[in-house]
């Protein structure tokens, strides 16, 4: 039997997403990123004695926003604990965290893999401080500590033991990427730290109920090295307990520059963090219309979108996924489709032709100077046969941008209007033909693919304008008889 059909993986995810908000979770303090270091550090942030911190109510309301999307219970008897820990970053002697009442628990979120879409359980998500950042590679003897960072918002994101490969962790983040942005709590930027990710992975032979021990890879920057990490993870487990060895509970690093971890720390038993209710915060209650109101204001998720452009609009699966990818896309989609109901051409429009010019320009579709109803003009024009598909999107399109102004003056005026007047096709059709008798005759022995290089040269004879529909039909006609 192979090693890997012997073993399972178990994978619990940790991830840490940073809260959109102006300021920090407990002051006023900016947390703009890519600030001159420590220079967003008011006494509050600094944990000096005699500070009152105070909750910021946004961060609250980003937090329930993310649990509503995640079909988690809001808890409404909130308060904020200490967890101690000394660390350089933190300059307070503990991080303000939640502890036994986590602001939403259970809930799941949805993944999609090659054999299928499934739920993956969530533990909690809890509402916490971050802490500044040490910089190791400033200095040869010291070490730096910026503390921007310390004290904004982020939420932390708990999954149970329920991702069962380094495919489905990929798939997970992704979709906690897409799940923060959509509902525009969090830019996901992984790049800038604004989402980490923390991966425990065990091993465990086949079918044994019970969870094997777990490593925790700390602080994943991408998700590209939560699969690697998690990749690498389960071979070196498998390798050793195969060799005899037992997997220890440690706390890990990835080295992006080779793709493997080395262990930071074995933890023995648990951390004793000695949390306590924070005395300087009050605790809150949430109230069922305050929740309710949150719920209300959520834009329509991914997923259900994705289910609704299926089953209402006819779209094919790959397509509405395509089309809910980012926010901004499925909002133009959206409004595009309140103009026309030219759905499938609608979706490849957006998905093929406006793409290709956005990322030639290097732009997002919110950046897109082109309002919906230009577009279902243009749709329309190509639906009723007037321009062609490939003149429409490659001519049509970029002028319709720049002037702004309606699809049908502009191809009148740039003489793009298709020709499906039969006469004036029977001359191009003619010409064509009388240049390529040997084809004509090979075509009239039975090699009928040749019809598309008959098409071919009445388009180019007609730069592009003869109505190919017709075209093919004239041909076959001639050329049948
Ligand atoms: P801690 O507070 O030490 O980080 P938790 O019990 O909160 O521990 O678990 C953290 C994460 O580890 C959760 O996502 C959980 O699902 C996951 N986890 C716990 N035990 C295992 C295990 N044996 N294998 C894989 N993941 C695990
Ligand atoms: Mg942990």
């Amino acid at each position: 039997m192979a090693l890997k059909d012997k073993y399972e993986a178990v994978i619990g995810l940790e991830v840490h997403a940073q809260l959109a908000t102006n300021s920090k979770l407990f002051c006023g303090d900016s947390t703009a990123f890519g600030a001159e270091p420590n220079t967003h550090i008011s006494p509050i942030t600094m944990g000096h004695p005699g500070t009152l911190p105070k909750t910021n109510r946004k961060a609250v309301e980003y937090a329930i926003r993310m649990g509503i999307a995640c079909n988690c219970e809001i808890e409404k008897d909130n308060y904020f604990a200490r967890k101690n820990y000394f660390y350089p970053d933190l300059p307070k002697g503990y991080q303000i965290s939640q502890h036994t009442t986590p602001i939403c628990k259970g809930g799941l979120v949805q993944i999609h893999t090659t054999t299928g879409s499934r739920n993956v359980q969530l533990n909690r998500i809890h509402l916490e401080e971050d802490a500044g950042k040490s910089i190791h590679d400033l200095d040869d003897q010291f070490t730096c500590i910026d503390l921007n960072r310390a004290g904004t918002p982020l939420i932390e994101i708990v999954t149970e033991p329920d991702i069962f490969s380094a495919d489905e962790a990929w798939q997970y983040v992704t979709e906690i990427r897409r799940l923060v942005r959509w509902i525009g709590i969090c830019d996901g930027n992984m790049e800038e730290g604004s989402l980490r990710c923390d991966a425990n992975v065990s091993i465990r032979l086949k079918g044994d109920p019970k969870l094997g021990t777990r490593v925790e890879v700390k602080n994943l920057n991408s998700i590209r090295n939560v699969k690697k990490a998690i990749e690498y993870e389960i071979e070196r487990m498998i390798e050793l307990v195969e060799a005899g060895g037992t997997v220890k509970q440690q706390t890990r690093s990835f080295d992006a520059s080779n793709d493997t971890t080395f262990s930071i720390r074995d933890k023995e038993e648990a951390n004793d963090y000695r949390y306590f209710p924070d005395p300087d915060l009050a605790p809150f209650h949430l109230t069922d219309a305050f929740i309710n109101k949150l719920g209300a204001a959520l834009p329509a998720l991914p997923n259900q979108l994705i289910k609704k452009y299926e089953t209402e609009l006819g779209l094919s699966e790959y397509d509405a996924k395509q089309l809910c990818d980012e926010k901004e896309t499925a909002d133009y989609f959206a409004s595009l489709i309140q103009q026309t109901t030219h759905y499938k051409a609608a979706a490849n429009w957006i998905l093929g032709p406006i793409r290709q010019y956005l990322n030639e320009k290097g732009l997002g579709f919110a950046e897109l100077q082109l309002s919906p109803n230009l577009l279902a003009d243009l749709i329309k024009l190509v639906e009723d046969g007037k321009v062609n598909f490939s003149v429409a999107s490659s001519k049509l399109l970029p002028v319709v941008i720049t002037e702004n102004s309606s699809p049908l003056a502009l191809a009148e005026k740039l003489n793009l209007i298709q020709v499906s007047d039969t006469n004036e096709l029977e001359t191009w059709i003619q010409e064509a033909l009388q240049s390529m008798p040997d084809k004509v005759s090979e075509y009239k022995k039975g090699k009928k693919g040749l019809i598309g290089l008959f098409v071919g040269d009445v388009k180019k004879r007609s730069k592009g304008k003869a109505d190919p529909k017709m075209v093919t039909q004239l041909l076959e006609q001639h050329l049948n008889n």
